[in-house]
């Protein structure tokens, strides 16, 4: 379904919590969401109930064979973008679809239509071949409630269409809603086509969001959920890159703020914590001055809950925390943030520590920059 990272914060994420590898297919890592199993099992009961057993297990075959042509879809973006020279690192299954995290979108817009194009492109090569194959009247006589061995062929020929069509309703996050900004933007700045195409979404999601509730069914309503805060989050992000230009790390960053030692306890980071309004602390070298990573607020609430408070920071701060240099773009910071990292560390010349950015100031800096008044 979607690309890039407009996924709702909590289904974001370095490692997408709640997501584990299952392996690699064209360079990419292969993720699914834990959710996703829930899917499974919700589909494989509601077939036994159906029908015993054997209705479970083709139910089962037809959810793994349905996001097999999910897969498909989001290597079509990745493969795409490929071609473009922008990496792919993970695509991730979700219960509401697939996400290929490309590394950044092209910014021309010829390409970023045919990266969109390329997923829902895939879904229709499916259904034709499909279609060659069964005939039309297999085709007309589908119905999608009863899943059977015989129908299943059919049934994913549909579904292939049905995913083509709506995933090119052109409203962010749909791939649609990327041609639809691509196109906007020939036209006008490209912040105002993002504010179109992320609107249009939020449109689009409060129709679905009110079929669902009329309709009494709660799939619908989560996927209208799903994409009214991934076009609001589209939307933000657009305009954070807008202001951002122009601007560099050292505009962003904190400089007044507390460090750890690595030799620090817990039992002083936990002081720390309290004393400060702090929410990450650096852990720097006192003889040299080098980070040497980073002390996240969730990362010593499971080391305190885990462990003895004497253990030192150390064994539990971040240490694959990206960084910058003062006069790095900020948005190219901002891209390094994008991956789900709680900051980015900012050295001076000599590699020593001299800030740090969090998404938070940057969200500060952005309404200060914003603000209207001189
Ligand atoms: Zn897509």
């Amino acid at each position: 379904m979607a690309t890039g990272n407009r996924l709702p914060r909590y289904f974001r994420g370095r490692n997408m919590s709640w997501s584990f590898p299952i392996g690699h297919l064209f360079g990419s890592e292969l993720r699914v969401h834990a959710t996703f199993f829930l899917l499974i099992a919700w589909i494989g009961v509601a077939g036994w109930l159906q029908g015993g057993p054997g209705a479970a297990a083709v139910h089962i075959l037809y959810i793994l064979i349905l996001f097999a042509c999910v897969i498909a879809h989001e290597f079509g973006h990745a493969l795409t973008a490929r071609r473009f020279g922008i990496r792919t690192p993970d695509v991730t299954l979700l219960p509401i679809g697939g996400m290929a995290r490309l590394e950044k979108m092209p910014e021309k817009p010829g390409q970023e239509i045919l990266v969109a194009l390329a997923g829902p492109a895939v879904n229709v090569v499916i259904f034709v071949v499909l279609a060659l194959i069964l005939g039309a009247e297999r085709l007309a006589a589908v119905t999608l409630t009863e899943i059977t061995l015989a129908s299943l062929p059919a049934q994913v020929a549909v579904l292939n269409l049905i995913l083509a069509v709506f995933n090119l309703i052109p409203a962010f996050p749909m791939d649609g809603g990327r041609v639809l900004r691509a196109l906007l933007s020939l036209g006008m700045d490209r912040a105002s086509a993002t504010r179109f195409a992320a609107g249009a979404g939020q449109v689009v999601a409060f129709g679905m969001g009110l079929m669902g509730l009329l309709a009494g069914n709660p799939i619908l309503l989560l996927i209208a959920f799903f994409i009214f805060m991934a076009a609001g989050a589209e939307r933000a992000d657009e305009a954070m890159r807008v202001l951002a230009r122009g601007l560099m790390a050292r505009d962003a960053m904190i400089t007044e703020y507390e460090v750890l030692r690595p030799d620090d306890s817990l039992e002083l980071a936990a002081t720390t914590l309290i004393r400060t309004t702090q929410h990450e602390f650096p852990v720097v070298d006192p003889a040299t001055g080098a980070a040497l990573g980073l002390l996240t607020r969730p990362g010593l609430y499971r080391a305190l809950d885990a462990g003895p408070r004497s253990g030192p920071v150390a064994g539990v701060m971040d240490r694959d925390v990206p960084t910058a240099s003062l006069t790095e773009a900020l948005t190219d910071t901002l891209a390094k943030m994008q991956t789900g990292a709680p900051a980015v560390l900012v050295l001076g010349r000599d590699g020593s520590l001299v800030g740090y950015i969090t998404r938070e100031n940057v969200g500060e800096l952005m309404i200060v920059a914003n603000a209207k008044g001189g």
